[in-house]
């Protein structure tokens, strides 16, 4: 993306500051200084204060949680159990629920980073230049953006509080993806910078996913080849293993949820149905039913636990959807299931041994069983692909200069 195209997207602005000055509705000036950036640096030419430097600080200050390097092969697989051993990495997330508890009472004032000490200012939407709408959810509407004092390209998604209000609990599911959210760090994961509100909307600072949906790709080239299905499930794999780790189940893995970066790597979003997993035991049935695993369809009573390896049979269906451009157990809704409590599928032969490995051993009935994220990485298949498709991409940027 050019600097120009940048500039034109910010050349009509859509949301209005209600505590703009000025009569409120007007556009927004474009500013003199122009992008140095296409994708979500820093620029280091910026002599003002960068906010957004000091809030992704004020983070690990008000928070308990340690950032968490990006996942690696060596790092011990995700373990079922809620203990401490990893503490470093994934504090007790008791302590976490405690804080975030803390943070939503004080967030009523103004942003989560109110009470850091390091921030000079509070957010608002007069800091940024707002260019054109990414793309509308059932509550948000998403607007590429621009932070002034920095130029920092990033999306900010508004949500109308009152049709939060409206939608019957969503403020809580809000509430949920900004705290869990704004508290992970991987490359594979978008990142949410910060969030401020005025009376009517709340605003999310997140980052830019420049090739936006996996979804409209997927669609696009009907499926994936294969080399590309393995390094987007390796992105993902080593995503999970990162949240799995400090106890946050995703439970919405499909590819509308999946945004990509303007490398075309895999950014996971949507925490709206994410959960801390203090225990390893959540009982709410939620999410899509083609990705639902088995142990959260079946109702009733004590059947109806999971953990987060309802994460790995979501990835087994992701990487299913991939290579055959449609889900294992699409039906009808009593069928898939029904489908799905048999593990009831066909992998098409087309698919390669090594691929259809990999989705047998995820979409495995009994949780305990289900390939461990250490080993989906170690998978041939991801090896075999990830490899040689990186030799690929490599030699097409090589090509493209
Ligand atoms: P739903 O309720 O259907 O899940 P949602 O509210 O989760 O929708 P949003 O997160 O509001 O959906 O996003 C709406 C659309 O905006 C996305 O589908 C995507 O196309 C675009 N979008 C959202 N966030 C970003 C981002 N960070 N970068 C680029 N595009 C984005
Ligand atoms: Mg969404």
């Amino acid at each position: 993306m050019t600097t120009r195209t940048i500039e034109a997207r910010f050349e009509r602005m859509s949301v209005n500051d209600e505590n703009d000055p000025g009569d409120g509705t007007r556009l927004y000036q474009k500013p003199k200084t122009t992008v140095s950036t296409t994708t979500s640096q820093l620029p280091h030419n910026s002599s003002r204060p960068n906010l957004f430097k000091v809030a992704l600080q004020s983070q690990n200050v008000s928070s308990t949680i340690t950032t968490v390097p990006h996942a690696s092969k060596k790092d011990k697989p995700t373990a079922s159990s809620s203990s401490s051993s990893s503490a470093s990495a994934a504090p007790r997330s008791s302590d976490e629920l405690a804080l975030t508890e803390r943070k939503s009472t004080t967030a009523a004032a103004a942003t989560s980073y109110v009470d850091a000490p390091l921030v000079p200012k509070q957010f608002h939407l007069g800091m940024f230049e707002i260019g054109r709408p990414l793309g509308k959810g059932k509550f948000g509407r998403v607007y590429l953006a621009k932070e002034r004092s920095s130029n920092f390209i990033c999306a900010l998604k508004v949500l109308y509080k009152s049709e939060l209000q409206h939608g019957g609990g969503v403020e809580k599911q809000v509430r949920r993806e900004i705290e869990i959210q704004s508290n992970l760090r991987h490359p594979n994961i978008l990142k949410l910078y910060g969030h401020f509100h005025d009376s009517k909307r709340i605003f999310l600072i997140l980052e830019f996913a420049g090739k936006g949906e996996l979804y409209k790709h997927l669609r696009r080239e009907s499926r994936f080849p294969e080399w590309k299905a393995a390094q987007y499930i390796a992105q993902m794999a080593s995503a999970l293993q990162y949240l799995h780790r400090k106890h946050v189940i995703h439970r919405d893995i499909k590819p509308e949820n999946i945004l990509m970066g303007i490398h075309g790597e895999i950014k996971i979003s949507d925490f709206g149905w994410s959960v801390h997993a203090p225990n390893n035991r959540r009982a709410t049935l939620c999410g899509t039913l083609d990705y639902l695993p088995p142990e959260m369809i079946r109702s009733g009573s004590k059947d109806n636990w999971y953990n987060e390896k309802v994460d790995l049979w979501s990835l087994g269906v992701l990487t299913y959807e991939f290579l055959v451009g449609e889900a294992p157990f699409e039906d009808t809704p009593i069928m898939t299931q029904k489908r799905i409590a048999r593990a009831d599928m066909t992998i098409p032969e087309w698919v390669s041994k090594e691929a259809k490995d990999i989705i047998k051993r995820l979409l495995v009935l009994d949780p305990d069983k289900r390939l461990p994220l250490e080993e989906v990485l170690q998978h041939p298949w991801i090896i075999k692909h990830c490899v040689k498709g990186e030799r690929a991409a490599n030699r097409e940027k090589a090509l493209s200069k």
